[in-house]
C-alpha cells in the first residue's frame, strides 16, 4: 500500500501539521531543515499532472499557508516549495515539500549543477518549443 495513502488514512503515524478535507501535511521524517513539512493529497495522484484543477487552489493555498507559518512560528526567513515529478521522486503519491529556509542555510545544493543555453538563438528555440506545448495543452482542455 502506499506510504502516504496510509498517512492521509490515519493508517500510519505522522506528525500532522495540517488538516483539510482535501488535503493533509506532515512533517518529512528525514528533513532538509527541522519544521520541513509535506503537503498531499488525500487522493492518490502520481505526479502534478494527474492532480484535477479542483485541487490545485486548495492545494496551493494550504502549501502557502504552510510557509506563511513557517515565518511566523518556525523564525524562518522564507521558504521552499517544490514537487519532484517522477525524476527524484521517490514517493509515488504526490507531495509538495515546504521547507523553511534562512539566509546562508547551505541548501544551494539543492538547487543542482546548472547549464547554460548556447546563446539567445537555442534559448529563443526552447522557449519557442515550450509556448506551442502549452497552447497545445490549452486548446485540447477548452
Ligand atoms: P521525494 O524524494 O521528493 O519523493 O520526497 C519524498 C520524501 O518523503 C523524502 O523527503 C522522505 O524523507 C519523505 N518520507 C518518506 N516516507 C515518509 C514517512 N513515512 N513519513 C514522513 N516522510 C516520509
Amino acid at each position: 500500500m502506499c506510504v502516504f495513502c496510509g498517512i492521509a488514512r490515519g493508517e500510519k503515524p505522522a506528525h500532522v501539521v495540517l488538516e483539510r478535507d482535501c488535503c493533509l501535511a506532515f512533517l518529512d521524517v528525514r528533513p532538509l531543515f527541522e519544521g520541513h513539512c509535506l503537503l498531499i493529497p488525500k487522493d492518490h495522484y502520481e505526479t502534478l499532472a494527474d492532480v484535477p484543477d479542483s485541487l490545485v487552489t486548495p492545494l496551493f493555498s494550504a502549501a502557502r499557508l504552510l510557509a506563511t507559518a513557517m515565518e511566523r512560528v518556525l523564525g524562518a526567513e522564507g521558504s521552499f516549495v517544490a514537487i519532484n515529478n517522477k525524476v527524484s521522486q521517490s514517493v509515488p503519491h504526490l507531495h509538495v515539500h515546504v521547507v523553511p529556509r534562512r539566509r546562508k542555510d547551505g541548501l544551494r545544493g539543492f538547487f543542482w549543477p546548472r547549464t547554460k543555453y548556447e546563446d539567445e538563438h537555442a534559448m529563443a528555440e526552447v522557449a519557442a518549443r515550450l509556448r506551442d506545448g502549452v497552447a497545445g495543452l490549452a486548446a485540447a482542455d477548452s
